[in-house]
């Protein structure tokens, strides 16, 4: 018994100090997002106010003029106050002051080329406690010619600081060698731990344990802390979340009263429910076979139904490939800690419809034990549609998740086997899923495949990431232009701008490589506004040798139009070159569309409006939803190459085509086929009403100087 109790404490410590380092990682990456937010909005800030890297904005504009421009900005970011520092120090800010920044760190360190996050300063205008954070801005020279800051209120900071454990723990910034910076506004821990610089609180005797792996348990005013710190990356600044040693004592006390308490009382439920169960089951035979097979907390299927099901499902489908994913959500645990089972278990029905949307009919879920989900998914089997597949889970998950009102940070662990065809007993099948899961778990990755080869896919992109910053520094992206035709008269119509990655040392990389990658990592933002540029760059010159141009079209990501400043970046670039809007048209994929629709349609609404022209792409690969056509009110309609492959095979799918075809006419849509590669898909196209067509058959994706044959061809 004294074992045991020796035991159950050593292990609850152990996950105790798991479950404080749990909550001082989310805290990590929710307070990481802030920074690189405000360094997002001072990048595009600077390509709008200072135009191409050029520093004729700050000699040719008045102060007052400047001052309004930032004021724009500054309504749109968290920043309190923007400033443009020129480089004798002195800055103008948006709230129309001028100020001496010289001698000050963010200043003196972004002059010389470094991003910026300033130490705690006071606010000469508010008198409250501010951050600045600033960034270089370059000339077309490469040389530093300013400086563009924004002052952020501490307070904003202050609100994004987590309270946990039943508002016990609490996490904070301090820097190493000063005080506390940024605290949740509630915090109510002594004034020792509000003032003392962390080094000296982790020098003092009061420190009277130290664990492997950055945790201390301090003792103040007689109570004992557990205290679990980690470097931000931000100047010295550490962040800590303290947890009293008192919420791990009653867990103890909770589990030795209990044992013997809930045994009993088990026991005595147990029957109850047995009891009631038989007498339910002979009263309602049918009702009970129902519900026997529903897990209460999701409202989905149990495990043993979901194994039933299996078979009938590879029966109707023999031949055809599947995808079995076992997956679980990272240190759930810890969300039942920071916000209790309720909130738990209604992450779990979240999770569990998240999948269910997405997996389609031939699809199955079900949640076999605790946050531990079993999923199949009839799909091809090829790497991309893999990880796409468990992209678009993760992605419906966030989006479900956005609604809530809590907003949570999850993690995943997938163990993937991909089925060319399926020849196993599931129980197979699942055991192969648990081991790459199991392996994923221990090695700390997101995701494992079957397939070795799936696990060098991963290390890839590990390896795509840590160079992509320096290849855009070293122009290795391009613009290649891909020629559209219209059907009918062979003319070129347009062209659309795809990105490469022309890498010194990989040789030519195709999007599909790294677009996915830089959409989830952000990076895809700089190489969407660098592909406008490019196209701007094009149709300007084309104009100005007395080319007649043709619109470019350019992929707009999600990402780059939800931010609140594409707009107006978007709107400057075609200003700077000053292209007529109607030579730029905007590629959004279907996909998109169907999330935040009443902000993307707003947004639409004003691009149109400007008189840029949009298109509808990908058509065909989502749901291909024809009410959306109507709502959208876009000028293209571009129709998926699996649309068309669909069509040359059977009649209903040339059927599907038709009415789409007429339906987007009755729109007055422009409709374009992609992908097409042979004389017959084009003349089924022609038949079909369609206008215009873009593919090999035309013409591959080309450098802008071997495009300009196709220019010359008519
Ligand atoms: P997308 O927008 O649907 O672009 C068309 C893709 O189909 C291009 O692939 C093009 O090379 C390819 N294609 C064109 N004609 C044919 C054909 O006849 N047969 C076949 N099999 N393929 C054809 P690419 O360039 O590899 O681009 C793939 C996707 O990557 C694009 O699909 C687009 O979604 C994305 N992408 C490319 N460049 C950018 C970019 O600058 N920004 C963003 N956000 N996405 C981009
Ligand atoms: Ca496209
Ligand atoms: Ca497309």
């Amino acid at each position: 018994m004294l074992w045991f109790a020796g035991y159950s404490r050593k292990a609850l410590t152990e996950n105790f100090i798991n479950s404080i380092n749990e909550v001082n990682r989310q805290q990590l990456f929710s307070f990481k997002r802030i920074f690189d937010l405000q360094f997002n909005t001072l990048e595009l800030c600077a390509r709008v106010i200072t135009g191409l890297n050029s520093s004729d904005y700050l000699n040719t504009t008045a102060d007052s003029e400047i001052s309004e421009d930032l004021d724009l900005f500054t309504e749109k970011s968290p920043f309190e106050v923007m400033f443009i520092n020129r480089n004798n120090g002195i800055a103008i800010a948006s709230d129309g002051d001028v100020y001496d920044n010289n001698g000050y760190d963010f200043y003196e360190n972004a002059i010389q080329g470094d991003n910026c996050v300033s130490q705690p300063l006071k606010s000469p205008i508010s008198d409250d406690t501010v951050i600045v954070c600033t960034i270089p801005l370059y000339d077309k020279l490469g040389q530093i010619f300013a400086v563009l800051g924004g002052v952020i209120n501490i307070n904003y900071l202050n609100s994004a600081m987590m309270v946990s454990y039943d508002g016990h723990g609490y996490s904070l910034v301090t820097s190493k060698t000063s005080n506390t910076i940024i605290a949740h506004t509630a915090n109510t821990w002594p004034s020792e731990f509000e003032n003392a610089s962390f080094i000296n609180l982790y020098a003092s005797n009061n420190v009277i344990k130290r664990f492997n792996g950055n945790c201390i348990i301090y003792r103040l005013h007689d109570l004992l802390r557990y205290v679990v710190y980690v470097p931000t990356g931000y100047n010295d600044w550490v962040l800590a979340t303290i947890v009293p040693e008192s919420v791990l004592k009653s867990r103890l006390k909770q589990i030795r009263k209990g044992t013997a308490f809930t045994f009993l009382m088990n026991l005595f439920a147990f029957v109850c429910i047995i009891t009631f169960l038989v007498f339910l089951q002979a009263k309602h035979s049918n009702e009970f076979a129902r519900a026997s097979n529903l897990d209460t907390v999701t409202n989905g299927i149990t495990l043993k139904r979901f194994m039933e099901k299996l078979n009938p499902l590879f029966k109707n489908n023999r031949g055809k490939s599947f995808i079995a994913m076992c997956m679980d959500i990272n240190e759930f645990r810890v969300i039942n800690e920071l916000y209790g089972f309720q909130a738990g278990n209604r992450l779990l029905y979240i999770v569990h419809k998240a999948v269910k949307n997405v997996i389609g009919i031939d699809g199955l879920v079900c949640r076999s034990a605790n946050d531990l989900f079993y999923i199949i998914i009839k799909s091809d089997t090829d790497k991309n549609t893999i990880i796409a597949e468990k992209d678009s889970i993760i992605e419906e998950i966030n989006r479900l998740l956005s609604k809530e009102s809590t907003q949570y940070v999850l993690n995943f662990t997938f163990g993937i086997y991909p089925m060319q065809k399926v020849t196993e007993e599931p129980v197979h099948i699942f055991e192969k899923t648990n081991q790459v899961h199991n392996r994923a778990k221990k090695n700390n990755i997101p995701c494992e495949f079957y397939l070795q080869s799936e696990h060098e896919q991963v290390i890839r992109q590990k390896l795509i990431e840590n160079s992509m910053q320096e290849a855009f520094e070293n122009c290795e992206f391009k613009m290649f232009l891909q020629p559209k035709f219209e059907l009918l008269s062979k003319r070129l119509v347009g062209a659309e701008a795809l990105v490469r990655w022309e890498s010194p040392t990989e040789g030519k990389r195709y999007p599909c490589d790294f677009i996915p990658l830089f959409e989830k990592n952000g990076f895809i933002i700089k190489i969407d506004l660098y592909m406008i540029e490019k196209a701007c760059q094009t149709i300007r010159r084309w104009i100005d040798s007395g080319i007649e141009p043709i619109p470019i079209s350019v992929n707009q990501s999600k990402v780059l139009l939800l931010n609140p400043l594409y707009y107006d970046v978007l709107i400057n670039t075609v200003e700077n070159y000053r292209i007529p809007p109607k030579y730029i048209e905007l590629e959004i994929t279907e996909t998109i569309m169907y999330e935040n629709t009443k902000v993307l349609n707003e947004l639409i609404g004003k691009l149109k409006n400007y008189g840029f022209r949009i298109a509808v792409d990908d058509f065909g690969s989502g749901y291909s939803s024809l009410v959306l056509l109507r709502d959208i009110k876009a000028d293209v309609l571009k129709i998926d190459k699996a649309f068309i492959t669909r069509a040359e095979d059977d009649v209903s799918g040339k059927k599907i085509l038709s009415g789409i075809i007429q339906l987007a006419d009755s729109l007055n849509m422009i409709i374009l086929a992609e992908g097409i590669e042979t004389n017959e898909q084009a003349d089924l196209l022609i038949r079909l009403g369609c206008r215009e067509a873009q593919g090999f058959l035309f013409g591959k994706p080309v450098p802008e100087e071997s495009f300009v044959r196709f220019q010359q061809a008519v």
